[in-house]
C-alpha cells in the first residue's frame, strides 16, 4: 500500500519546520543557534524533538524498532495528527465503533471531517461486516479500541486482523487499556501490515496522566509522516526524564497491574451481591461497567457522598450503566460501603 497516496495534498507538500537542532550533525559544546538563555540550566535548553533516548527505552521494552515509534502529548496527540495527515475536511470521513473512547469524534468534529459509528454487537465485539460496509472510497482512517472503553472488553483479534487485511486505509488500534489484558496487543502484527497503527499511553498502568506522553507504533513511513507534522517540540524535558526514571522501574508497574487485576476481580464479586446490580461486565481494563437499576440515581448520590464515577447511562448500549475506575483497596472500600448504605 502507498501511504503517501492516502495522504492529503498538503501535507504531502508540506516543508516542516527545520528546528536549530535539526540543521547540524556532529557534536558541539557551545550552543549559540536557537535564542535560548544561557542560565537555569539544564531547562534552558529545548528537549530534543525526537526524544531519542527515551524512545531507545520504549523500544528495548516493546521489542519494535525505535524508528517505528511516535511520542505524542498522550495518545490524543496522535489521535488529531492522524486526521489532520490524511482527511480532507469536507471531503473524506472516518469510520469507528460505537460504544468507544469520545476523543475520535471530537477530534474528527475539529478538524471537520466526517465520522461514521457503526454499533457494536450485544456481547460489544465488532460486525466486521457493517463496519467494512460503512467504508467507501473516501474513508482514510478506521479507529478501533481494545480493550474498549468504556465497555471493558478487548475485541476479538481476528475480526481486527480481517479489517486491516481488507481495509485500504489506515486501521488505527487504542490499546490505552492494554497492559491489564496481557497477550492480546496487535503490537506483535506490526511488521506484517503498512497500514496497521497502534495506540498506547502512559496515562493508565504506568500512572503518568499527569505527565502527558502517549506512543503511536507503526511503519516508519506513517511516523516520519507524524514527525513531519508535529510541533516540534511536543514533548518537554520534564516528561522526558520522569518517563526515562519510571521505564527502569518498570517492575513497579508489573507490581500494580498485577494489584489492579486482583482489586478489579474483588470489585466484580462485591458488586454482583448487590441487589440494585444488574450485571457486571467482564473486563479486560482497569474499570468496570456496571449495569444497575437507577444508574442516574446511584450516581448522584455517590456524588453527594463525595465519590465520582463516570455515568455513562445514556450512551449506546450502556443504557443504565456506571463506568467505575478500579482504585486503591481503600477507595474501592469506600466505594463498596456507599453502595451497601443504599440496602
Ligand atoms: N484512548 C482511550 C481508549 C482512553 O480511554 C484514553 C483516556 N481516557 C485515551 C486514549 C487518552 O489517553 P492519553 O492520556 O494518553 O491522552
Amino acid at each position: 500500500m502507498d501511504i503517501n497516496q492516502l495522504l492529503r495534498k498538503n501535507i504531502q507538500d508540506l516543508k516542516p519546520y527545520s528546528s536549530a537542532r535539526d540543521e547540524y550533525t556532529g557534536e558541539a559544546m557551545v550552543f549559540l543557534d536557537a535564542n535560548e538563555n544561557p542560565f537555569n540550566q539544564p531547562y534552558n535548553r529545548y528537549p530534543d524533538p525526537l526524544q531519542r533516548a527515551l524512545k531507545e527505552k520504549i523500544a528495548d521494552l516493546k521489542k519494535v524498532d525505535s524508528n517505528t515509534i511516535f511520542l505524542g502529548n498522550g495518545s490524543d496527540e496522535p489521535i488529531d495528527l492522524l486526521i489532520r495527515a490524511f482527511c480532507e475536511p469536507g471531503k473524506d470521513n472516518i469510520v469507528t465503533m460505537n460504544p468507544t473512547y469520545g476523543m475520535y469524534q471530537v477530534a474528527a468534529d475539529i478538524s471537520g471531517v466526517e465520522i461514521r459509528k457503526v454499533s457494536l454487537t450485544s456481547e460489544f465485539q465488532l460486525d466486521t461486516t457493517a463496519l467494512l460496509a460503512a467504508t467507501d472510497e473516501n474513508t482514510k482512517l478506521i479507529f478501533l479500541c481494545s480493550p474498549n472503553n468504556p465497555t471493558g472488553n478487548s475485541l476479538n483479534k481476528e475480526d481486527m486482523l480481517k479489517i486491516v487485511e481488507t481495509f485500504k486505509g489506515l486501521l488505527i488500534v487504542d490499546e490505552a487499556y492494554i497492559d491489564f489484558a496481557p497477550g492480546k496487543s496487535l503490537l506483535p502484527e506490526l511488521g506484517s501490515f503498512d497500514n496497521l497503527v497502534v495506540l498506547q499511553t502512559f496515562s493508565k498502568a504506568w500512572g503518568m496522566a499527569g505527565i502527558r506522553l502517549g506512543m503511536a507504533f507503526a511503519s516508519v513511513q506513517i511516523i516520519g509522516i507524524l514527525n513531519k507534522i508535529k510541533y516540534p517540540y511536543n514533548l518537554n524535558i520534564l516528561t522526558q526524564q520522569k518517563a526515562l526514571e519510571l521505564l527502569d522501574q518498570h517492575e513497579q508497574v508489573i507490581d500494580w497491574v498485577k494489584l489492579l487485576i486482583a482489586e478489579r476481580d474483588e470489585m466484580t464479586t462485591e458488586l454482583q451481591k448487590l441487589p440494585f446490580v444488574v450485571e457486571v461486565y467482564p473486563s479486560d481494563a482497569n474499570f468496570l461497567l456496571v449495569r444497575m437499576y437507577d444508574a442516574r440515581g446511584i450516581y448522584e448520590y455517590l456524588v453527594e457522598e463525595g465519590i465520582i464515577v463516570r455515568d455513562r447511562s445514556k450512551v449506546h448500549l450502556c443504557d443504565d450503566s456506571l463506568r467505575i475506575t478500579v482504585g486503591s483497596k481503600e477507595e474501592n472500600i469506600t466505594l463498596l460501603t456507599t453502595l451497601k448504605n443504599l440496602i
